[in-house]
């Protein structure tokens, strides 16, 4: 966690735009598992990019979830990891959203050390580049707006130029990392942003209802079968729903199916601290999300596994000899930490 600390330089809003200023072809990463900040964020910066003549690329190394295929939809390209066009040689690479290297996946061995500049907005993760991080903003998408209204007057542009599908993508990220601002990181100067993206025409409805209006009859499969699954540990505070690979199978459910099954367990009245702990393949390799609607910081829990987040959203990956334990592991942290706490 804290090998590269001092490495990589903290960057200012000026010098995180001069480097996109002075660069003709930017490659641009955002992390797997990917959600409407990280492909909002991406896509707002390729087309930002574009309109001031500069060429621009987004990469990934997991398929965007069908229910975000929108925000790529007029994209020239495929957005997977060997989607980039044959001869394009960035000369700034840019992830945007991703707070540490396991959440680039498979990207990371190939772009180890190549990164120029890392734009994001988690307080907790490690840092892999030289890096422009407002912690506590609301979204990696409220950062970049900054970013790229400072970029537009390098260019000579202002803010009321920035394109219409920038602003629609800005508000995209926003709205999907604060559970359409209805969080705890939403701030004024969120609904700020907000307002000024709405006055610029775009159609906020619509994208709040792509974004939360609709759930495939899948999910709600998967939704079903992981309530049924839900274990509850001190006294209901904590609720746990694990999905092993093979549950996964017997409901040919893609990875994108199971996004939606944190908020089955962090809703229950009383619960303040939910965790899903998925089984993506075969591999004993877990994924955990977890979410709290308290004080508790889970990003704590989080990063002591080589993880990160924001204090009520975090993730990390286990490797464990079973589901069970990697239950066992989380539920354990998370005791000890609410004894911990109590004790205070
Ligand atoms: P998720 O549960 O995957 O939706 O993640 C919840 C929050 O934690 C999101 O803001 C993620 O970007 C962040 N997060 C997930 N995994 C990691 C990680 N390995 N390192 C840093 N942040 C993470
Ligand atoms: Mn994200
Ligand atoms: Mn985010």
């Amino acid at each position: 966690m804290t090998d590269n600390i001092g490495k990589y330089r903290e960057l200012g809003l000026y010098d995180a735009a001069e480097l996109l200023y002075k660069s003709e072809r930017v490659l641009i990463i955002f992390h797997i598992n990917p959600d409407g900040d990280a492909t909002g964020s991406a896509f707002a910066l390729r087309h930002a990019l574009e309109w001031l003549g500069k060429r621009a690329h987004c990469v990934c190394a997991a398929s965007v979830p069908e229910r975000l295929q929108f925000i790529c939809v007029d994209a020239q390209s495929s957005v997977s990891a060997d989607g980039i066009p044959e001869g394009f040689e960035p000369d700034l690479t840019v992830s945007v959203d991703t707070a540490s290297p396991s959440q680039m996946g498979a990207l990371y061995d190939k772009y180890e050390g190549k990164i120029g500049l890392m734009i994001d907005h988690h307080e907790k993760g490690t840092p892999y580049a030289d890096n422009y991080i407002v912690p506590g903003a609301s979204s990696c998408g409220e950062v970049l707006y900054g970013v790229i209204c400072r970029l537009a007057e390098m260019c000579g542009k202002s803010e009321n130029e920035i394109p219409p599908r920038v602003c629609e993508l800005i508000y995209t990220a926003t709205s999907s990392d604060t559970g359409c601002f209805k969080y705890n990181n939403v701030k004024p100067e969120t609904h700020t942003l907000a307002a000024k993206l709405i006055e610029r025409g775009i159609d906020a409805a619509d994208i709040n209802h792509k974004l939360f209006g609709i759930k495939t009859l899948k999910q709600m499969q998967v939704e079903h079968a992981g309530f049924e699954r839900m274990n509850f540990y001190s006294g209901g505070k904590i609720a746990i729903i694990t999905f092993p690979y093979d549950l996964k199978a017997q409901y040919g459910a893609e990875d994108e199916h199971l996004e939606t099954l944190i908020d089955v367990a962090r809703c229950i009245k009383g619960v303040e601290v939910a965790a899903v702990i998925k089984q993506p393949t075969e591999e004993q390799r877990f994924r955990v999300s977890m979410r709290s609607s308290c004080d508790f910081d889970v990003s704590e829990i989080c990063a002591h596994y080589g993880g990160g987040g924001h204090a009520r959203a975090a993730g990390c990956t286990l490797l464990s000899d079973s589901i069970l334990a990697a239950e066992m592991t989380i539920v354990v942290a998370v005791e000890q930490r609410m004894q911990n706490e109590q004790n205070k």
